[in-house]
């Protein structure tokens, strides 16, 4: 359970890390995008309106320069014609010596440009319906002023953006006022962009403030749905990969255990052969004793000696046959037990990956139980070996009852100097008879059963310095408890 949320986990968190970083990546790619998008329309906005208040101090420089011809108080046809030229300028005004101007605000202004030769500004109102200021330049022989109209100002036929559709915000604002040029869609939540530029004109020391607000809805939520789902199949298709090189692992691993117990069920064979072989040994020295016998007696029976002699040879011969049995089958012998330090959690570890999918098929729960961390001497195979063969049985016996009563214990600990592993099933038990029978070769209560398995489990406890006992407690199933000698500690 546990290797398995592991391993969704680490799955879940690839694909959680994985989307998220593109998705951010995308969306701060959109705002970039957005931001670059702004900053341009605002610098152009700028622009524009920049020149226009250039224009307004040049058109008052001109009127500067002419000559009043009409009367004072008379509208000069020159500026008559200027509202035509510059729609923003809606009326010009002059003021010649002896004259007052209709307004103090007018007056100051007047004063205030004399100091700075420069046009000055007066009579700012940037309300919504009226949005118009006054322009004085004090000259000789007459000082002007425009009444400027701010929206005309606006040259709309170049601005870039749709001034009713366009999220963008601009306004112009001054002391404290603000003309709104463009109301733009300007929202709570999202990301806030923001240009605040003086136009370039000393006279109108107006602020462009242009404002975006790009709400949640502008992310470029198609191309973060098309990368996450790319992501999702690339875990899947990964996790497959990974399932089937697991599988593969597996199987490969299945099959070297499989020839090793091969290997170890010959060893077994040999100790049987063994015993083959010591009939006819024991056939030789009595024929040779006979043949021995025969030829001293006096005189000595030779036909009978050679015939004994003959059987002699023939039962060489036959052990000489059975050995060479023995080596064609054996293709590879094991070889000395070789001490080294094994942990025996990662044995049962080991030996339990290979039975898994075994496990799941027959619905056991297996656990593992830890009393103390025992690392044993022993020869790694041969201990994988020991255990696999003791699952297995355990398997064989819990195959034999109810689906919900198949527990598999596996518990280490320590006793005695010796690191101890009890393999514990809920299977049927060992009748009190078979008990005693278990580990003898060739015993077996299973129906296709070859009765190897236990005796070998024992020889190679024992070759390891161990050994290996079974158990029927009172209760149900069967315990078989594993002692080898405790690893040196470093
Ligand atoms: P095989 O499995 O081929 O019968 P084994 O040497 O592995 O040979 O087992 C010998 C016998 O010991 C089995 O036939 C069975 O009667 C008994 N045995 C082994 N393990 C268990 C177990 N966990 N529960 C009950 N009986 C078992």
């Amino acid at each position: 359970m546990q290797q398995l949320l592991k391993v969704y986990g680490l799955r879940l968190l690839a694909w959680s890390v994985l989307s998220i970083l593109g998705c951010v990546l995308l969306a701060r790619a959109e705002l970039s995008a957005l931001r670059a998008a702004f900053e341009t329309d605002a610098r152009i906005s700028h622009r524009l309106l920049s020149q226009r208040a250039v224009q307004h101090e040049a058109v008052l420089a001109t009127l500067a320069l002419l000559q009043p011809g009409a009367s004072p108080g008379e509208a000069d046809p020159a500026t008559q014609r200027l509202s035509s030229v510059y729609p923003q300028i809606l009326s010009v005004q002059r003021r010649t010596p002896g004259m007052l101007w209709p307004s103090t605000g007018l007056q100051e202004a007047e004063l205030a440009s004399q100091q700075t030769r420069a046009a000055a500004l007066t009579n700012t109102d940037f309300a919504a319906a009226s949005g118009r200021y006054q322009l004085v330049l004090s000259a000789q022989p007459a000082s002007y002023a425009l009444l400027i109209d701010v929206h005309s100002t606006v040259p709309w036929n170049e601005w870039p953006m749709p001034v009713q559709t366009s999220p963008v915000r601009v306004t112009l604002e001054h002391a404290g006022q603000a003309f709104v040029v463009q109301p733009g869609r300007i929202g709570d939540a999202g990301w806030r962009f923001e240009a605040r530029k003086h136009l370039s004109s000393v006279s109108q020391p107006f602020d462009v403030v242009a404002v975006r607000q790009v709400g949640w809805h502008e992310l470029p939520w198609a191309a973060m749905a098309v990368w996450t789902l790319g992501v999702s199949a690339a875990v899947v298709v990964w996790s497959g990969w990974q399932r089937q090189r697991n599988a593969r692992r597996r199987a490969e691993e299945l099959l070297r255990v499989g020839q090793v117990a091969r290997l170890n069920t010959l060893g077994e064979l040999a100790a049987g052969m063994a015993h083959e072989l010591n009939q006819p040994l024991t056939a030789i020295l009595a024929n040779t004793q006979a043949a021995k016998r025969l030829l001293q007696d006096d005189p000595a029976e030779l036909p009978t000696a050679k015939q004994a002699m003959d059987q002699a040879v023939a039962q060489a011969l036959r052990a000489a046959e059975v050995l060479g049995r023995l080596r064609r089958t054996v293709e590879r012998p094991l070889g000395a037990p070789a001490g080294e330090a094994v942990d025996l959690g990662q044995a049962v570890a080991n030996a339990l990956y290979l039975l898994e999918p075994e496990c799941k098929r027959l619905g056991v729960a297996t656990k593992v139980e830890v009393t103390q961390q025992t690392s044993v001497l022993a020869e790694r195979i041969a201990l994988e070996q020991i255990i696999h063969n003791l699952i297995t049985n355990a398997l064989q016996a819990l195959d034999r009852v109810p689906v919900g009563e198949r527990q598999l214990t596996l518990h280490i600990a320590r006793g005695d100097g010796m690191g101890v592993l009890r393999v514990v099933d809920t299977g049927p038990g060992i009748a009190p008879d078979t008990l005693p029978h278990v580990f003898e070769p060739f015993f077996t209560t299973r129906e296709g059963g070859l009765g190897l398995g236990l005796s070998l489990c024992e020889t190679l406890a024992s070759g390891m310095g161990g050994q290996l006992q079974a158990h029927a407690p009172a209760a149900r199933g069967a315990v078989f408890v594993l002692s080898l000698p405790m690893a040196p500690s470093k």
